[in-house]
C-alpha cells in the first residue's frame, strides 16, 4: 500500500493513521503538550521527530519495508488500541544490525532495555510478536532517513577529502535514497559531480556572514559564472539556516547549462562506539536532504534550501572572500597517491583581510558612550544590488554590499542575530589594540 506518509507540523511527529476514513493521531509513544495534530505530507518537512520503531531512539538512520503489522499497542492502562504500525519501520544503527541479522532476541532485548520492561513482561511480550511479524516477511534493502535531527558534528577542511569519497561510494552503493535520490541517473551524475568537485570549507566568520546574506538574498536565478568551479562541494564550519544545512554541492550540466544543488545535513553527532564507526562507514559524516535542479533562467525563490549556497558563491565571486588551500595530512595524500589519484586540493574560504581597516571592530555603530562593552561581535548592516559587470558593463549580478562587524576584536561573533553582515579582519588577532 502506498499512502503520503503525515506528519504533525506543530511538532513534527510523524503522524499514525486510524480509522476509515482515516484521522491522524500522534504516536502513543509521543508526549505532546495536547495539541491536536496537524497534519501535513512529511515531505513537506525537512526535519522530522521520528524514533527507531524498534527501541525508541530519538535518531534512526534507516527505514525498513517489513511485514505489514496492522493491529497493536498497549497504552499505559494496559489497554488495547488498534493503530497502524504500517509496512516500513524506522530503525537506529544497532537495530538495523540486529534487524540484519534477524537476530530477533537481540532486537526484543534493547526494546526491553530502552523501554525499562524485564523479560516475561506482558507488554516485551507484546513486542516480541511484533517484532516477530515484521521480521518474519522482510525484503531485503533499507533507505537511508534524511530528515532525523543530530546535534551537528564540525568537520575540519582536511576531513573533506574522505567525505566527499564517502559520498561517491554511498551514492553508488545498494542501498536506497528517499525521494529524488532514489533515481539512479540522479545518484550517478551526482556521484561523477562529486568526483571532480572542487572542496571548500568555509570557515566560522565567513559562515554566519553567508548565513545572513542568504537571509536577505532576493529572488534569482543561477549565471554560469556565478559558483567558483564547474562542480564542488562546500561545507559551512557551522550548520546554515534552520533547514540545518551543513554542506552543499553542486554540478553544472555541460549541455543544458542547468545546475544541480545537493543539500545536505550532519549526522551521527552524540553517536560512539561500534554505532558510530558503523554509520560512518556505512553512510559518512553528512546525509543528503533537499536536491534543487535550476535551470538556466529559471528564478529561484527566497529562502529555499539553496541560498546559502548561492550567497556563499556570489560573496566569494565578488571577492569578499579568500580562499587558501588548507595542508593535508600525509595519510590523505599516500591514500590518493595509492589509488593513483592526483591530490586532492581542499581551499579554506575566509573573510578576506582589508589593508586599511575604515570601519574597524568596535567603532561604529552600538558602542557609542555611556554603554557597556559589547561582549559578542556582529553584522550589521548590508544588502543586496545588482552590479553591472563583464563586457560593457552588460551583464548584472547581484552583489553583497559590504557591512562592517561591530564588537571588540576578541569577542566571539554572534552566531545567530538577525543582524549580521560583511567585511571585517579575520578571527581574533592576538596582537593588543593600539
Ligand atoms: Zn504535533
Ligand atoms: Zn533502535
Amino acid at each position: 500500500m502506498n499512502r503520503t506518509e503525515m506528519a504533525c507540523s506543530t511538532c513534527h511527529a510523524p503522524l499514525n493513521m486510524l480509522g476509515d476514513p482515516p484521522s491522524y493521531i500522534h504516536p502513543l509513544s509521543f508526549t505532546t503538550d495536547g495539541h491536536e495534530p496537524v497534519p501535513v505530507p512529511a515531505e513537506q518537512l525537512d526535519t522530522i521527530a521520528r524514533r527507531c520503531d524498534f527501541c525508541g531512539d530519538p535518531h534512526p538512520v534507516w527505514s525498513l519495508h517489513g511485514g505489514n503489522v496492522t493491529v497493536v499497542a498497549l497504552d499505559d492502562s494496559g489497554s488495547g488500541l488498534a493503530q497502524d504500525y504500517g509496512e516500513v519501520w524506522a530503525a537506529c544503527v544497532p537495530c538495523e544490525s540486529l534487524v540484519s541479522a534477524g537476530d530477533l532476541d537481540g532486537l526484543v532485548a534493547r526494546a526491553g532495555t530502552a523501554l525499562g520492561w524485564r523479560k516475561g513482561d506482558e507488554a516485551l511480550q507484546q513486542i516480541a510478536k511484533l517484532h516477530a511479524a515484521f521480521l518474519a516477511s522482510r525484503p531485503a534493502g533499507r533507505t537511508l532517513i534524511t530528515t532525523t535531527s543530530w546535534p551537528h558534528t564540525p568537520l575540519a577542511a582536511r576531513d573533506l577529502p574522505k567525505v566527499r569519497d564517502r559520498f561517491v561510494r554511498l551514492y553508488r552503493s545498494s542501498d536506497q535514497l528517499p525521494g529524488p535520490y532514489a533515481n539512479p541517473q540522479v545518484r550517478d551524475d551526482l556521484a561523477a559531480g562529486l568526483e571532480s568537485a572542487r572542496l571548500y570549507w568555509i570557515d566560522p566568520e565567513f559562515t554566519t556572514l553567508a548565513e545572513h546574506a542568504a537571509g536577505q538574498l532576493p529572488d534569482t536565478g543561477i549565471d554560469p559564472d556565478d559558483p567558483p568551479a564547474p562542480s564542488g562541494l562546500i561545507v559551512w564550519a557551522q550548520p546554515v539556516t534552520n533547514r540545518q544545512v551543513a554542506a552543499a554541492s553542486w554540478s553544472i550540466d555541460n549541455h543544458t547549462g542547468s545546475c544541480r544543488i545537493a543539500c545536505y545535513r550532519s549526522i551521527g553527532g552524540g553517536l560512539d562506539g561500534p554505532a558510530l564507526q558503523q554509520l560512518r562507514e556505512q553512510v559518512g559524516w553528512l546525509a543528503p536532504t533537499r536536491l534543487v535542479e535550476v535551470a538556466p533562467r529559471k528564478v529561484l525563490a527566497p529562502g529555499g534550501p539553496a541560498a546559502p549556497l548561492l550567497a556563499t558563491w556570489l560573496l566569494i565571486a565578488q571577492k569578499a572572500a579568500e580562499a587558501v588551500p588548507v595542508e593535508l595530512d600525509k595519510a590523505t595524500r599516500r591514500a590518493y597517491a595509492r589509488q593513483q589519484r592526483p591530490a586532492p586540493e581542499v581551499h579554506l574560504v575566509r573573510i578576506r583581510t582589508r589593508a586599511d581597516s575604515r570601519a574597524p571592530a568596535g567603532a561604529v555603530g552600538g558602542s557609542g558612550r555611556g554603554r557597556a562593552p559589547l561582549q559578542e561581535r556582529e553584522w550589521v548592516g548590508g544588502h543586496w544590488k545588482q552590479q553591472a559587470y563583464g563586457p560593457g558593463r552588460s551583464q548584472r549580478r547581484l552583489t553583497y554590499v559590504a557591512a562592517y562587524l561591530r564588537g571588540p576584536d576578541n569577542k566571539p561573533i554572534r552566531a545567530s542575530s538577525t543582524v549580521r553582515v560583511l567585511g571585517s579582519n579575520r578571527p581574533p588577532d592576538p596582537r593588543p589594540k593600539q
